[in-house]
Formats: C-alpha cells, structure tokens, sequence
C-alpha cells in the first residue's frame, strides 16, 4: 500500500515537472553581478529558475521591439523611469494589478496604470568639494545657473538619460521657460565639455578640476567603500553631498524599475517575482547591494547613506520624466549642453 502511494506521487511530480517548467525570462539592464544573487533566492525560495538576459536599456527595448510577441520575455527591468516609460508607450509592457506590489512601493514610484513599478530609488543631489565649496551657500538646483558657479560644474553629457530626467523633473515642476532659462545659466557655468560617466564627474571635482559635480550618490557610496582603489576611496572622501531644494520641491530622484512585458507567457511566475523583489528581504538585498535607497518604506539601507543624512525627494510621480523626455532632450540641444 505504501509502495503504491509513493509510485503515485512520483508520477504526478514528474508529470508536473514536464508540461509546465515553472520558469520566467527577464530582460535586465541592471548588472548580472547585482541582481543575480537576489535571483538565486527567489528560485531557492520559489523553485521557478529565473533565465536572465542582461544588457544596455536600449539594446534590450530594440530586442524586444523586434521579437515582438514571440518574445521569450516575461519582466524587463532597467535602471530609470524614463525608460520604463519608453517601453509602456512602445507597446511592450502591460499593467499588473497586484495588491502586494501597490502596498510596498508609493504611488510616486509607480507608473498611475500599473505599467510598471519602482524597485530602488536613486537620488541625484549636488556634489561639492569640500575644502572650496561652502554648501550653505548652495541650496537649490536653480542656484546652479547663477554667475558665482561660473566655470566651476562638472557634469555629464546630455544624451545620459540621468540629466535627461534631472530636466524632465524641472519642466514639470517649474515649466519650460524657467528650465531652459536654468540649462543655458548651468552649461554656461560648465568648467569643462561634458565628458564620462557621473564617477569622473566625482573624480574631476576632487581632482580640482571643477567644484561642483551633478551624480547620483551610489556612485560616490561605491568610491567611498572600494576596497580595491584606495585612491578613489580618497577622491570620494573631499567630496560632500549638498540636498537641494528642502524648502521646495525636494531632491531629485529617480528609480531602477520593472514591468510586465505585453507577451509574457510565465505571466504568474513574472508577478510572483516582482512580489519578491519588493519583499523587506529583497528591498534590503538591493538597496545594499548598490548603495540605493529601498522604494519600500522603512526598509533600512546602507550606513554610509545614512550617514549623509535623510532629505526630502522630490514626490512627483516618475511617469512625468517620461512624459517630458523628449521636450527635455529638445531644450537640453537647444541650450547647447552637448
Ligand atoms: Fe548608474
């Protein structure tokens, strides 16, 4: 009798096991090195294997543009709104109405029709050299423009999609006089032709280069913890971060994110995967792991975020970076930031 039950039993698993692999695809701008780890523990906790294709933003919306609905894809994350956003007008997400993620993330942080969702917040505040800059005397985005700061901000192309929402958030808060009136007074105060990524911008401001640099504060928090470069760890240390706009409309932020693709065909798995990754485990995982804040609140993050102090962000919904992309890009050109 025994005997038969366990041959029972066998049969249903190994039946279950080939007609339907519990599994789910995700295209992810995000690094391997960052996210897999938080992969292996939702299969480990789940049993359904995430297959992960990594890759530039970009590339991978074009790739999903082209697979159309025989993609493989089932979530796609990367590592702003903008994109996102790109990828709901594209036609290549649909929305997910799901309890779980709508109690964990706020609503600023996810798309007003479910098409996608924040999964880490990303600050772009105002970096200042320490030993030149006293930072009382810089308080908002705006003042950025003004002729004191002549020659002295580093700060990196705007074709980087990073400026590009920085841009969106003004239009939308202050309208698109005012934010074309602040690019041209900001690529005026340029001390060089934008150059790199947001980490030589960091570097140039403590090289002496300029005094001012715009980057998010991940990478300052990784400069700051290399083990490796002991000479970024002391380029990292002249450099102090400035909250702008408390008084106002408050920092400047922006997301890493994921959606739903349109075609999905491990739709369930896709959502349970989402679900985890806004969990109090994975949220700190994350945050941690790229020294970013967790989108879900009171999930405690890195010590040396911390130590930088709390501030206000900026709450208007990160759709509007979307919404504003192209106008922003438009200005950006016409204000001649290169
Ligand atoms: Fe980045």
């Amino acid at each position: 009798m025994r005997i038969l039950f366990a041959c029972i039993f066998c049969f249903t698993t190994i039946g279950l096991s080939v007609t339907h692999a519990a599994e789910v695809n995700l295209y992810s701008a995000r690094k391997e090195a960052l996210i897999k780890p938080l992969l292996d523990a939702f299969s480990a906790a789940t049993g359904t294997r995430v297959n992960l294709v990594t890759g530039k933003a970009d590339a991978l919306l074009k790739r999903l543009e082209t697979e159309g609905p025989n993609s493989p894809a089932d979530v796609l994350i990367t590592v702003d709104a903008g994109r996102l956003h790109r990828a709901k007008t594209a036609g290549l997400l649909q929305p997910v109405n799901s309890a779980i993620l709508e109690a964990a993330v706020p609503e600023n942080y996810r798309d007003p029709e479910h098409y996608w969702i924040g999964l880490s917040v990303r600050a772009r505040p105002i970096m200042y050299a320490k030993d030149r800059v006293d930072p009382a005397r810089l308080t908002t985005y705006e003042q950025l423009a003004e002729p004191a700061w002549r020659g002295r901000i580093c700060v990196r192309s705007s074709n980087n999609i990073y400026n590009q929402s920085l841009v969106a958030s003004m239009l939308a808060s202050i309208g698109q006089a005012k934010t074309e009136q602040w690019v041209r007074g900001l690529v005026t105060n340029f001390a060089r032709p934008p150059t790199g990524g947001d980490r030589d911008q960091i570097r140039a401001a403590a090289a002496g280069q300029c005094d001012i640099a715009i980057a998010n504060t991940y990478y300052l928090a990784r400069m700051l913890n290399s083990k490796k470069d002991e000479q970024q760890r002391q380029s990292a240390e002249k450099i102090g971060i400035i909250w702008p706009d408390q008084r106002g409309r408050g920092v400047h932020v922006n997301i890493s994110g994921a959606g739903l693709i349109k075609s999905a065909i491990h739709k369930q798995e896709a959502i349970k995967l989402l679900e985890y990754l806004v969990s109090d485990d994975a949220q700190r995982y994350y945050a941690l792991s790229n020294y970013e804040y967790p989108v879900k609140p009171g999930v405690d993050y890195s010590p040396t975020l911390t130590a930088w102090g709390e501030f206000k962000a900026d709450s208007i919904n990160l759709s509007l970076l979307g919404e504003h992309n192209t106008e922003a890009v438009k200005l950006m050109d016409r204000a001649g930031w290169r």
